[in-house]
């Protein structure tokens, strides 16, 4: 028996309490007499404009998470978080009208936001480690790459606990503003050197990296917890691009193992 996925959360609504648009709002047309252009212009400028372009509905993000389940197999923990989480309110203004394409986007600093499928995927993987397989949740998560804040509040949504590195300093504050003041108390934002992870809050059950390198630091590995599960985005034989990478510790043995090809931003060493 699989135990049910803990979803957490304090800024985003729970989806099942929100409607779909046109659900409690009934449309009725009012035939009126046409209006000199002037007053319709007028009139025009009073009426309420959406905020959002309408991406504040939970319809459109639904719409994105029936997209990711046709095309494989979203776990549904994480098909639940990206319907809760609202991936506009992550990025520019300017970009967020792409919020819902399964697009990678510009946070600024050369750094980008991954693809929705992209995250779902490596999200869905985490969730088949054996641990958290068996307690339905991700437990404690350590995030290597903060960036925006995104993926870091759909972990919050999985997770007990979530401690997220962002070596930027920059887009470390960026995260701590996308996420909210008021976000759960159960998510920390750290910058620093995500390569030396954060040995006061290990051991870690799941390990997450939104950026690759071509060697596993020592130190994540340190930092797993027995029965726990790492996932990141590694450079494979020379010149043959990045792949996911896979470790679950059982003990002191480590279990790698490859998956498909993928392209994050580089991680680096140091803060800046
Ligand atoms: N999942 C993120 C994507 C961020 S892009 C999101 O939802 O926005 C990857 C991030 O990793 C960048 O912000 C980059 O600055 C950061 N990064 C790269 N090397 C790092 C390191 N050693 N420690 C911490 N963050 C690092």
């Amino acid at each position: 028996m699989t135990a049910k996925p803990a979803v957490r959360g304090a800024r985003f609504p729970a989806v099942l309490e929100q409607s779909a648009p046109g659900a409690t709002a009934k449309s009725k047309t009012t035939l009126r007499p046409q209006a000199p252009l002037h007053q319709a212009a007028r009139d025009a400028g009073q009426q309420h404009r959406p905020t959002g372009l309408g991406l504040d509905s939970a319809a459109v993000r639904l719409a994105l998470v029936q997209r990711l389940r046709a095309e494989f197999l979203c776990h549904e923990a994480v098909c639940q978080a990206m319907r809760v989480v609202p991936r506009h309110q992550f990025v520019d203004s300017g970009l967020a009208t792409q919020a819902y394409e399964d697009t990678s986007l510009p946070i600024g600093l050369g750094q980008t936001i991954s693809k929705p499928s992209v995250v779902a995927r490596m999200l869905s993987i985490l969730h088949e480690g054996s641990r958290a397989r068996a307690s339905g949740t991700l437990g404690r998560v350590l995030e290597i790459g903060t960036g925006c804040g995104y993926q870091t509040a759909l972990l919050g949504q999985m997770a007990q606990r979530v401690l997220s590195i962002e070596r930027l300093k920059p887009l470390h504050d960026k995260a701590r503003a996308n996420l909210g003041e008021h976000r759960a108390g159960h998510i920390r934002l750290v910058y620093g050197d995500g390569r030396l992870g954060h040995p006061p809050n290990a051991p870690y059950d799941s390990i997450i990296a939104a950026a690759g390198g071509s060697d596993l630091p020592a130190a994540w590995l340190e930092q797993l917890a027995d029965g726990g599960r790492l996932v990141a985005p590694m450079e494979g034989r020379a010149g043959s691009g990045q792949v996911l990478l896979v470790v679950d510790r059982q003990g002191d043995d480590f279990r790698r193992s490859l998956h498909e090809a993928v392209h994050f931003v580089p991680l680096k060493s140091g803060i800046e």
